[in-house]
């Protein structure tokens, strides 16, 4: 797949089943997007909430026919992948396999939700008295969700799934960078025939458009994937406006431990993977490798080298492995942290430099004696740099695993079981299985499993009185 002529069909707002132009009429190139205000937010929260209402086509829908659209909708776009797969590099800068991966996945997000559909049900409950108690799961109502810009497809996925799944109806608004895949999916959910409301689509700015979603009174729950910085912003919006349920996916700094007894071939290509997958840009990178003394000089060779290796250069070209990071700020963080890096007195042993001057690319780099206290060991660095630390006990690595103010993923290399009470999700097994979130500053609740269902659902307790228990 070329990068040339792909076909951008829609670049304006997504409301009530149609494509519209912002209040401002203001229209801006998809890269530096539109200036959204707080009147379509508005406009999409009422659609959203007109879509929510009693008696409305979503509302008395079967569950079973709910489900049967969040099929419909995977199945279009996996007759659509290999023209979202492009849009997703072009907007994106990640690899046209890593998009079509992607989206595969993200299909099979949609189709685990979609059997959840006619699944979703209370209990009853032996009360005191002559009264007969039950519970129902109903959907939360309107939803905001804002996602970032790496993993644009799968995020929005992530999102939509559990949400439709439940009966609740989405504003959702996409990173800046990347609305281009939010609106072209949109428009395959009104051909899957989603009844117009039920999904909404905001592309804007999160200071404007994020804020008046997230503020708004008739939004119940929002969710949100990001930074901690502004999860911190998401939960004050909630305390100034209507206490709406939040649940926040922010940001990571885990680690990866590879005991003296790892095979290190296989360990260099799974610690590689796990920093440089994306180009870094993964909230649940293994952005600390912890490596044991005994294989300490050998794996910091080795991986040094695989980083050397690694193909960086047009997404779109076979066999790239890496292509540029998203936007210039992200460019100058990373450049600035490798900068901390050296200064500190990391030992740098590939990489370091930004490649060429166009586009934002950035060489795989490497960094070994590395200590906790360096800003590249604490901070996510959300770049190709890979840290390495040596350590000699498992007591030690533990503590200094857990010594951060993150909790999102953990990793560990070892044959002896025992040690490994946490792995992250290998990328060739099916995600949709397993919830996903963290824990302290990496946010609360969870994407995807049964737990993200519930994420978006609230229980009605309902007592009925009879004349006699029985
Ligand atoms: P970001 O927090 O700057 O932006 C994320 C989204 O929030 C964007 O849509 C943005 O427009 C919006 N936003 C920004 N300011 C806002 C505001 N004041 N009000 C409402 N919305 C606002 O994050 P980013 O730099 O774009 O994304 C990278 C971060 O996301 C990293 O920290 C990464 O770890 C995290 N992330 C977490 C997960 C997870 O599941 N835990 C997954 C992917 C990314």
């Amino acid at each position: 797949m070329g990068d040339k002529n792909i076909p951008i069909k829609y670049t304006q707002l997504f409301i009530d089943n149609e494509f519209v132009d912002a209040v401002s009429k203001k229209n801006f190139p998809y890269f530096q997007p539109f200036k959204r205000t707080k009147a379509d937010a508005e406009r999409a929260v009422a659609a959203a909430k007109s879509a929510f209402s009693r008696g409305s086509e979503w509302r008395s829908m079967d569950a079973s026919a709910r489900g049967k659209l969040i099929n419909k909708l995977a199945d279009l776009i996996q007759r659509d992948i290999e023209y979202l797969a492009a849009l997703e590099t072009l907007n994106n800068g990640k690899p046209y396999e890593d998009s079509i991966f992607d989206i595969q996945g993200s299909i099979d997000v949609f189709k685990y939700y979609a059997g959840y559909c006619d699944k979703i049900h209370g209990n009853t409950i032996p009360a005191d008295g002559n009264c007969f108690a039950l519970t129902r799961k109903e959907p939360i109502g309107v939803v905001g969700q804002i996602i970032p810009w790496n993993y644009p497809i799968a995020m929005l996925v992530w999102k939509w799934a559990p949400a439709l799944a439940a009966g609740c109806t989405i504003v959702m608004k996409p990173a800046e960078q990347t609305p281009l895949t939010a609106l072209a999916v949109a428009a395959l959910a009104r051909e899957a025939g989603f009844p117009k409301g039920v999904i909404n689509v905001l592309p804007g700015y999160g200071p404007t458009a994020g804020a008046a979603v997230c503020l708004h009174d008739d939004v119940r729950k929002v969710a949100f994937t990001g930074s901690t910085e502004i999860g911190h912003c998401i939960l004050e919006y909630s305390a100034k406006s209507n206490l709406k349920a939040v649940s926040l996916e922010l940001g990571g700094k885990s680690p990866l431990v590879i005991f003296d007894d790892a095979d290190v071939n296989e360990a260099v290509e799974i610690a590689h993977n796990a920093i440089f997958a994306n180009h870094g840009q993964n909230c649940c990178a293994g952005s600390r490798t912890f490596v044991q003394a005994g294989v300490y000089d050998e794996f910091v060779k080795r991986a040094s080298q695989k980083a050397r290796d690694r193909k960086v250069g047009n997404p779109f070209q076979p066999g790239t492995e890496q292509g540029p990071q998203i936007d210039q700020p992200s460019l100058d963080k990373i450049l600035r942290m490798i900068a901390s890096g050296k200064q500190e007195g990391a030992t740098l042993q590939a990489g370091g430099n930004r490649i060429g001057t166009e586009g934002y690319f950035v060489e795989p780099t490497v960094f070994s004696d590395v200590t906790d206290d360096m800003i590249i060991a604490k901070e996510e660095i959300f770049g190709p740099v890979q840290t390495i630390l040596k350590f000699e006990t498992l007591d030690e690595v533990i503590q200094r695993a857990n010594n951060t103010k993150y909790g999102l993923a953990a990793g560990v290399i070892t044959k002896k079981y025992q040690y490994c009470d946490c792995f992250c999700p290998s990328r060739r097994s099916r995600i949709s299985l397993t919830p996903f979130g963290g824990y302290k500053k990496s946010g609360f609740g969870k994407d995807l499993g049964e737990d993200a269902l519930k994420e978006y659902l609230q229980t009605k307790t309902i007592s009925i009185k009879v004349p006699m228990k029985n």
